[in-house]
């Protein structure tokens, strides 16, 4: 393997830190997915992805800078890829799925805000993200009140800091607002690129992102199946890579897995023995390296064969038309699609519940666990009607609220126990 060390220096990481990061992931990595049993071989691209997560990739960004690209980093899913790829960058998810730097962070944040707000800061102040280092811009959004705050604070250690206004409200004037702010975030990326927006490229990256996104909605339909072909921890995992890996390679990558599974399934071979409790997890995106929760339910004797959430189908359900006649048009098409995601920063936001429970049904699950962030508003405010709903629908349902800590473990695993034995009952 080689030796990463001189190019994270470059970066300004704190090697000793970020060793420490790197062995930690790591040993959780070894733990959590090289331990499972009979995982498709497909997965063999993802391990070689995540033990290069800091090495190659960011080789990558960093050649693909020398060439004049420009590398732009977000931490939501209502950033639009097709603007980034159109305008020649290269999009990257940053990571806001593990504690770092805590000590910092409670020095700059409220103690009661959410983990993957904390999380975010805590990958910049501890020095041991190479993705945002190699950001030329990052990209936030006006979601949730913790982020339109933290923002604030965050352009004192991220100048490059662009932040799109979303709408709380799916109305024409919300409507509104976000082809604004689409076509405002647009030009800053002209600006950044010394490029123009042009409908060709527009529509090749369009077509770029729904390929990869048909490939993930693939990879979910094929989770119908009894028994699963793919544990739900690694079907996480390809959503994390999903969010930093080359589109294009990335899609090959999933496409290749998606024909070893449809074997699998005609085969009725799976990862796990048929009949096992097949649940459904809904609430807050899990982001890389977030693996608490999905290792519990599994590892307790669950397969999880879907996920309503930002990692997973909520990003992925819509693909965009690729038929736009004009820049303007395209973009129009692309504020349809987005504004379709059901997060629960809306007001209502119905239709959350209806596809939490339309993927159950379809998946043949058991169950649903709701997963919130503590401290995370608009998720803990929606589980109650969330699981009231399911629950009256006839879904046995159990909510979880935790953050990235390891100290509830025990509690989760006891509760999670209990609700397995109630699907059984
Ligand atoms: S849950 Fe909402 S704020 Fe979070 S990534 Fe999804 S759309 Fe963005
Ligand atoms: S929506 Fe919730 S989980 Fe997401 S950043 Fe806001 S408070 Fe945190």
């Amino acid at each position: 393997m080689s030796d990463y060390h001189p190019m994270w220096k470059s970066l300004g990481l704190d090697l000793a830190a970020h060793d420490a990061m790197l062995q930690s992931v790591g040993q959780a990595y070894q733990e959590t997915f090289l331990s499972q049993p009979n995982r498709p071989e497909g997965m063999k691209y993802f391990d070689f992805v995540i033990s290069e997560v800091h090495g190659l990739r960011i080789k990558e960004l960093l050649d693909a800078k020398a060439q004049g690209r420009k590398v732009i980093g977000s931490y939501c899913t209502f950033v639009p890829e097709e603007l980034i790829l159109a305008l020649d960058g290269v999009s990257v998810g940053l990571c806001t799925g593990g504690d770092f730097a805590l000590d910092l962070v409670d020095q700059v944040l409220p103690r009661n805000t959410c983990s993957l707000i904390k999380s975010a800061f805590g990958f910049k102040l501890g020095k041991v993200c190479p993705y945002i280092e190699s950001c030329d811009l990052v990209v936030g959004e006006n979601t949730c009140d913790g982020k339109k705050k933290a923002y604030e604070i965050m352009r004192r250690f991220i100048p490059n800091l662009h932040v799109i206004d979303l709408p709380q409200v799916k109305s024409e004037a919300g409507k509104g607002l976000l082809l604004a702010e689409y076509k405002r975030f647009a030009a800053k990326l002209e600006e950044l690129t010394g490029r123009k927006l042009e409908l060709g490229k527009l529509k090749a990256a369009i077509v770029t992102v729904n390929a990869k996104r048909a490939a993930l909605k693939r990879l979910a339909a094929l989770r119908q199946a009894d028994p699963a072909p793919i544990s739900g921890l690694d079907a996480l995992l390809v959503s994390q890579v999903s969010f930093y890996d080359d589109p294009v390679r990335f899609t090959g990558a999933v496409s290749a897995l998606c024909d070893e599974l449809e074997k699998r399934v005609a085969a009725g071979q799976g990862v796990f023995a048929p009949k096992r409790p097949r649940l459904v997890i809904s609430g807050c995106p899990m982001a890389f390296p977030n693996w608490k929760l999905p290792a519990i339910l599994e590892s307790s004797g669950a397969v999880i064969v879907g996920e309503e959430s930002c990692v997973g189908e909520r990003s992925t359900r819509w693909l965009t038309p690729e038929n736009g006649n004009s820049v303007d048009e395209a973009i129009a098409q692309l504020v349809d699609r987005y504004l379709q995601i059901e997060c629960a920063v809306f007001t209502p936001n119905p239709t959350r519940i209806e596809y939490a429970e339309q993927i159950t049904r379809e998946r043949k699950a058991d169950g649903v666990v709701h997963y919130s962030l503590q401290f995370c508003q608009p998720y803990q405010m929606e589980a109650g009607p969330v699981v009231e709903q399911l629950e009256k629908d006839s879904i046995p349902a159990l909510r979880i609220d935790t953050d990235y800590s390891r100290e509830d473990e025990g509690q989760i695993r006891t509760r999670v126990e209990a609700f397995l034995e109630r699907l059984h009952a």
